[in-house]
């Protein structure tokens, strides 16, 4: 059986809270970056660690470009459902979280 989105928004956060080192930087603001970064999600073994390492996701939002970076004000993040919608993230979330591919 598959884990509910709850269980795996728990573990992510786990995760996070433990020290996994993700790569918040560069944030992905040109196409050539984000194509980078979704190549680089796609070669790896798709777990929920090197997603959250490659996308770079942080607990809070990250301040870049004077924007205030969180899943809440991207496009990919679905509200009712705290989840991000980015196939090659496809993860739940909480809307203070952020990640390097945050999009307006
Ligand atoms: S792409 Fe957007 S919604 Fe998805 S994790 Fe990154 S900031 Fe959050």
């Amino acid at each position: 059986m598959s884990q509910s989105d709850d269980a795996i928004r728990k573990e992510a956060e786990a995760l996070l809270e433990n020290g996994l080192k993700t790569t918040v930087f560069p944030r992905a603001d040109d196409d050539a970056q984000i194509s980078s970064i979704i190549a680089e999600l796609n070669k790896s073994d798709g777990s929920l660690e090197q997603r959250l390492v490659i996308g770079g996701f942080t607990l809070e939002p990250i301040e870049y470009q004077e924007i205030e970076q969180a899943c809440e004000t991207c496009m990919y993040y679905l509200v009712h459902r705290r989840y991000c919608e980015l196939p090659e993230l496809d993860v739940p979330v909480e809307a203070e979280w952020s990640c390097r591919l945050w999009r307006i």
